[in-house]
């Protein structure tokens, strides 16, 4: 395999189906490597969906061996892989392989629930070879909603959670959480 590959980017907010568009892509190729962070134990080795759909995921916390055999890799979450939850540079990883001739599908969120951009999807954008950006719909007025908002405070920036702790918001709707 040579040539430039590709990289598509699916980022939006939780709740706006990511996962689902991931498990799509994987299902429809061969040789396929999925990848999720060791970091997000919710749903074991697999990628789930909210519509049901699944695929098996290997959760890894660094880059692995043999990832050239794979024509095509999918990876969810990429925002948890950073340090230290993930050791290595996820980004000049998936550059790595789609210069090698891979097809990469990467799943993020685009900001955490302060609105703050996280910097590794940020980085990929500039990579990426197309950008998809997907809307959830507001908790609140069920209009698209491009926010994530934690419906508590609990004092950690990395944190997998559901609908027990993040919504999605619309622009009027978004808040930051309240301090208890
Ligand atoms: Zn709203």
């Amino acid at each position: 395999m040579s040539g430039k590959g590709r990289l598509v980017l699916y980022v939006g907010p939780m709740f706006a189906g990511k996962s689902s568009h991931l498990i799509k892509a994987a299902s429809a190729h061969e040789r396929v490597l999925a990848l999720k962070p060791g970091f997000d134990t919710r749903d074991g080795a697999e990628l789930v969906s909210r519509d049901g759909s699944h695929f098996a995921a290997r959760s890894v916390r660094r880059w692995p061996s043999h990832s050239e055999d794979y024509s095509h890799i999918v990876l969810d979450e990429v925002q948890f892989m950073v340090s230290p939850h993930y050791e290595g540079d996820i980004v000049a990883e998936l550059q790595s392989a789609r210069l090698r001739g891979a097809t990469v599908t990467v799943g993020g969120l685009d900001s955490d629930y302060r609105q703050e951009p996280f910097e590794i999807v940020s980085r990929l954008m500039q990579f990426a070879d197309e950008i998809i950006h997907l809307e959830a719909r507001c908790h609140v007025c069920n209009q698209p909603a491009q926010w994530t908002a934690k419906t508590h405070e609990t004092g950690h920036l990395l944190e997998t959670g559901d609908q027990e702790l993040y919504e999605a918001r619309c622009d009027e709707h978004w808040c930051l959480p309240e301090v208890p």
